[in-house]
């Protein structure tokens, strides 16, 4: 058995292969191993220093963040453990981490370093 991607259109787990192409069944996408890797590439989330963040890393937040919400700032050098990769949500936070004193926070990429 192969380990065949899941199609990128509708996400459908019975995707199957004719020569370069992935081909859906279900909703007639085709694709090629190429686009995949391409499609891979762009989820990779990366930290300031370009460093590759994954689901249950700890960062630290490099500069003070206003929180919405909140009256006091996300102050730098803020560890925030076991993060999340999310979707970009509310405009470019790509982070889910729970912070002490403000529960869960989204937190953009770019403004942390990974531990
Ligand atoms: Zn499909």
């Amino acid at each position: 058995m192969h380990n065949l991607p899941n199609c990128p259109a509708c996400n459908s787990e019975y995707t199957y292969e004719d020569g370069a192409l992935y081909i859906c069944p279900e909703c007639g996408h085709e694709w090629t191993a190429e686009q995949e890797a391409e499609e891979k590439e762009k989820q990779i989330t990366r930290d300031s220093n370009g460093n590759i963040i994954a689901d249950g890393d700890t960062i630290t937040i490099i500069k003070d963040l206003k929180v919405k919400g909140s009256s006091s700032p996300l102050k730098m050098g803020t560890k925030v453990k076991n993060i999340r990769i999310v979707d970009d949500v509310d405009g470019g936070h790509d982070l889910e981490g729970k912070v002490d004193g403000f529960g869960v926070l989204y937190i953009k990429s770019k403004f942390v370093k990974k531990l």
